[in-house]
């Protein structure tokens, strides 16, 4: 194991805050939760003095990767990093181990599927399709469409430089965000280029390819500090993809390089804030009102909530912030057909307060929690950089 995390473990004092955190546990009751899972188990096993836990039940895998037990301990300690790690070790069977695998490389399936997306979108919805996919254990619900489109970009050389590392959903999925993001940022004044870089990772280490993970960190890592030497700030706009370079690369390469990455890596709207003036308009007519769900993996950021102070400014007149719960799908987690209802029952909170609210919008940073709200309430939703990008100036 990590020398950095070995050290971290004596800082959890067992007072289980982490565990009034974790959206699992109330839906899952035989779920040990963060600190048994995390912690505790590291100290059982360096107590019993092995390199490795040889095998680990597969209740390990209804961790989220969500980060809220993270965020909440007072002691810094990260179970969550505990359980990533130790997944590698789960006892999986061969058919759950092979739909994992599938998932975790979504970017390949995405490369292939956006070449011709109205076919991909066509072949999806087929019958033997689905049945396909229910066999190998991906549950039977939407799957976000793919779509392609051509970017518009600037030419100009700027003294202000970005590389934007828009992630796989807007790439595949929502390209729409990445021209909105190119028009915002050139309103500011950057010269943009878009990041060479497939995947951050993320899908591999939630589905315990712990190696392969560090394997494509280190690899982004060399490529983004080639940027950063030239005056290139790092921006992303999928919550998850910005954690990533911020956090877990960090905590699972422990070099010095990690540590330059993330203190080049902005949001979009992190980045936004320290502009003297925003490109935006206040002569367009604003959205009655609109509901902000913060993605679990923002708050891991620690950099509040940039986006609500320029939606509220710009283009909401009521925006109902609210970061207290999690919508469940977990990226592939809610794809998986034994997790599907358990990932609805933990939105279902979240699905609840935005009814309630009756908004006419919801907007949230994240591809994968746009999928599930909108498939647990039926109401639109949509990222931030699409939205403001209808009130530049
Ligand atoms: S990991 Fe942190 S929050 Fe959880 S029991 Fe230990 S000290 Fe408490
Ligand atoms: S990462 Fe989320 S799901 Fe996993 S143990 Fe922590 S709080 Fe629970």
């Amino acid at each position: 194991m990590d020398k950095g995390f070995n050290h971290n473990l004596d800082h959890c004092l067992k007072c289980s805050i982490c565990h009034t955190q974790c959206p699992v546990i109330s839906f899952y009751l035989s779920f040990p939760g963060p600190k048994q899972l995390g912690p505790e188990l590291e100290r059982l096993r360096l107590a019993r003095g092995e390199k490795e836990f040889s095998e680990i039940d597969n209740v390990l895998s209804y961790c989220m990767n969500c980060k809220r037990c993270d965020i909440a301990c007072p002691h810094g300690v990260k179970p969550s990093y505990y359980n990533l790690k130790n997944k590698v070790n789960m006892k999986v069977g061969p058919s759950e181990k092979f739909r994992n695998w599938i998932l975790a490389h979504n970017v390949w399936w995405g490369k292939m599927a956006s070449i011709i997306p109205g076919f991909s979108n066509f072949a999806l919805h087929f019958p033997l399709i689905k049945f396909g996919m229910g066999v190998i254990g991906i549950a039977n619900r939407n799957l976000p469409a793919y779509n392609k489109q051509k970017f518009k970009l600037k030419t100009e050389e700027k003294t202000k430089k970005a590389l934007y590392y828009p992630g796989c959903f807007a790439t595949f999925n929502e390209p729409a965000i990445i021209q909105s993001t190119i028009n915002i940022l050139e309103s500011c004044g950057y010269q943009v280029k878009l990041a060479p870089v497939d995947c951050c990772g993320t899908p591999m280490l939630t589905n315990a390819l712990f190696n392969e993970t560090r394997e494509i960190a280190g690899k982004n890592t060399a490529l983004f500090l080639k940027y950063i030497e030239k005056g290139y700030k790092i921006v992303t706009t999928c919550s998850s993809c910005g954690l990533s370079l911020k956090q877990e690369y960090g905590d699972i390469l422990l070099n010095e390089e990690a540590k330059i990455l993330a203190s080049h890596v902005w949001d979009l709207f992190e980045l936004l804030e320290e502009e003297e003036s925003l490109p935006f308009t206040k002569d367009k007519e604003k959205i009655d009102k609109a509901f902000y769900h913060v993605p679990c993996h923002l708050k891991a950021q620690g950099t509040g909530i940039p986006a609500a102070k320029i939606l509220k400014e710009f283009s909401v007149k009521e925006l109902i912030v609210e970061d207290s719960y999690c919508c469940g799908i977990a990226g592939t987690y809610g794809f998986k057909k034994e997790k599907h209802n358990l990932s609805l029952q933990i939105g279902s909170s979240l699905f609840k307060a935005i009814k309630e609210s009756s908004p006419s919008l919801v907007i949230t940073d994240c591809g994968t929690c746009k999928v599930q709200i909108f498939d647990g309430t039926g109401i639109s939703v949509k990222h931030p950089a699409l939205l403001l990008n209808e009130y530049l100036n």
